[in-house]
Order: structure tokens, then C-alpha cells, then sequence
């Protein structure tokens, strides 16, 4: 695997050759606490439930990135390549090999979520890495690679470029007017309510005004916070709010599709700085971390997955007005009830 750089786009892409040859299935889930054969583990939380832990952090199986050894960035002619230098993890969400965020309690979640927040300090303490992505595959239209309930993360020597997009957006509103693009559209958001999916503690669910995909939902704090790894130590129980409203907002998400992306987008390594991305005397208070989850819907899917704008058949209003009716409590029975 290498890294190679668009120098149009000037977005980094991962491509390699990879045999042909089938990951033999094995005959038992290697994430479940029971396993024969363990992965090798990093990190582990207390149990709050039951199990022996309630989420885990351990090395990928088949990483895309490898974390030894220097990246080695250098110039073929005019292209710009580097090796796939990294940290790939995979983030076990619960011991239980059936039971998924939006079925856990929120104490669980919350601990999962703490888990993230301790992998993406930890791995910002590398100064080789410039970013850290957290994100999830939900279903087989999603490409979701394991049984168990799971997420990953990627550190990687470069900054991914919608998150870069981001970046350069939120700097640039903030070194006109002085103020978070973030919290600027929070504020209008609230007063118009009608993408609002819902509000708990310091934390809002809603839909973009210009979504990317039907359902598009984004979670953000509405206490300014560039940091998502700062807001979840700021003081005991942070997340417990954003943990609930996670787990609620994903119930609603079911009701429309069961496969989505999901990534949370935070500040970049800080520690790492370099001259080309001048982006630090102003981070802390022009970036804002949030979730974004993409759902995708089987009979849309090919409608907007190879245009060059994307097109999306429900406005975000009236996805907000579906979402907000929609069940928030998963039932034992395996499905998603209607009661509040
Ligand atoms: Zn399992
Ligand atoms: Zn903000
Ligand atoms: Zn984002």
C-alpha cells in the first residue's frame, strides 16, 4: 500500500494491489471476549454491564496502515508519494457480540466513547501523525467489515480532505467575523427549528441545509469545542448527553435505512505543526467537532454516487420532520418501538 497525492485535487488516496486471494472466514468472532484466538488489544474500559470490559481498543487484523517506521514523503517528478505510515485500530464497541450502540445503554456508549476519546490523544501524542478519523460502516451497503459491533480509527500523516475543506472554511469565516462558522449556524438553526431533529443537554442532532444524502444528520455541542477528545474530559459525564442522543438519533437514522456511515470529524494534531497549513493561531476557536452520519438508502444509491453534484430527492427539512417523529428506543423484540 502507498499514499500517493492528486495534484489536482491535491487529495492523498491509499491504493495498492492486493492479492486476489480470499480472507479465509474463521469459525468464531475474534472480537468477542470468548475468543480462541485474541486480537492483540491496546486499550481496554471497565465493564459497567457485563462482560469482562465494555469496549476495547485492538490492532486491525489487516491493516491498511502500518505503524512502524517513517513515511518517507519524497517527489516522483511532479507526484508526491509516501508510505502508508499509520495507526489502524479497530474500536470494539461492546463484549457482546449482539448488541449494537443504539440497542446498549447509554452508560456503555458513554464508555465507548471515552475509549475514542483516549485512542485519539493518545495517538495525537505521535508527532508523525497529523489527523485521527473515527469512523463506522453500518451494513453491507456500507461496506461494513465485521459481525461485531465495531468502529475504526486511522491515524494517518496527512489530513483528510473533506476534513481539510472543513478546516479552511471554518478559518476563513473565522478571519472575517471573528467567530465559529459552527456556532454561527447553531445559532440560526435554533431559531428556525425546522432542521432540528432534537436538543439534549449540550448537544443537538439536526439536518444540514445542504445535505450530501438523504437523512444526512449531523451531531454537534453547542458549547463551542474544537476538541471532541477535550470536551469528553472535561468533567465527569460529558458524554452522557451526547451518549443518549447518539444512541437515539441512530434509532431514528433505522428507521429509514440500517446501513450508514458515521465519522466524527475533530481538530486536527495540533502538536504537528507545519508551515503549508497555517491553520493553528486561530483553531481552537474557529473549528468545531461533530458526527456526521450518512445514510445510505438502497434505491437512491446509485443516483447520486457518481455525479459530480450531489442530488438528494428529500430536503432536509423534511428529513428533519420524519426523523423527529421517528422511534427513538430499540425493543428487545429486534426492533425499534415508537414509545418516547
Ligand atoms: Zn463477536
Ligand atoms: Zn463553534
Ligand atoms: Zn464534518
Amino acid at each position: 500500500m502507498e499514499l500517493r497525492k492528486d495534484p489536482i485535487t491535491r487529495s492523498w488516496v491509499i491504493t495498492g494491489d492486493l492479492p486476489d486471494t480470499q480472507r479465509q472466514a474463521e469459525p468464531f468472532c475474534k472480537f468477542c471476549p470468548e475468543s480462541p484466538k485474541q486480537p492483540q488489544v491496546i486499550s481496554t474500559m471497565a465493564s459497567v454491564n457485563y462482560g469482562p470490559w465494555s469496549a476495547r481498543a485492538v490492532v486491525h487484523p489487516d491493516p491498511l496502515y502500518h505503524v512502524e517506521g517513517d513515511p518517507g514523503r519524497r517527489g516522483v517528478g511532479l507526484y508526491d508519494i509516501m508510505r502508508a505510515v499509520g495507526a489502524h485500530e479497530v474500536l470494539v464497541e461492546n463484549a457482546r457480540h449482539d448488541r449494537q450502540l443504539w440497542m446498549a445503554t447509554d452508560a456503555e456508549i458513554e464508555q465507548f466513547l471515552l475509549l475514542c476519546a483516549a485512542r485519539i490523544q493518545d495517538l495525537k501524542n505521535d508527532h508523525r501523525f497529523k489527523y485521527v478519523s473515527v469512523f463506522k460502516d453500518q451494513g453491507a451497503l456500507a461496506g461494513q467489515e465485521f459481525d461485531h459491533p465495531t468502529s475504526q480509527i486511522v491515524a494517518t500523516t496527512f489530513v483528510p480532505r473533506r476534513v481539510l475543506y472543513e478546516l479552511r472554511a471554518a478559518r476563513e469565516h473565522y478571519a472575517h467575523k471573528e467567530r465559529c462558522v459552527f456556532c454561527d449556524i447553531l445559532v440560526q438553526e435554533m431559531q428556525a427549528r425546522d432542521r432540528i431533529i432534537e436538543v439534549r443537554g449540550d448537544f443537538v442532532a439536526c439536518c444540514p441545509y445542504a445535505p450530501r444524502v438523504p437523512y444526512e444528520t449531523w451531531i454537534l455541542p453547542t458549547t463551542h469545542s474544537a476538541h471532541f477528545e477535550r470536551t469528553a474530559t472535561s468533567k465527569p459525564g460529558a458524554l452522557r448527553d451526547f451518549a443518549a442522543l447518539l444512541r437515539r438519533t441512530l434509532n431514528r437514522i433505522r428507521s429509514v435505512t440500517e446501513s450508514f456511515h458515521l465519522v466524527l470529524h475533530t481538530a486536527p494534531n495540533t502538536m504537528r505543526k507545519t508551515k503549508i497549513l497555517n491553520y493553528w493561531r486561530t483553531i481552537d476557536d474557529d473549528y468545531h467537532w461533530h458526527i456526521e452520519i450518512v445514510p445510505i438508502l438502497t434505491s437512491k444509491a446509485k443516483s447520486y454516487t457518481f455525479k459530480e453534484v450531489y442530488y438528494t430527492p428529500v430536503t432536509s427539512e423534511s428529513a428533519a420532520a420524519r426523523l423527529r417523529e421517528a422511534p427513538t428506543e430499540y425493543n428487545s423484540l429486534g426492533s425499534t418501538t415508537w414509545a418516547r
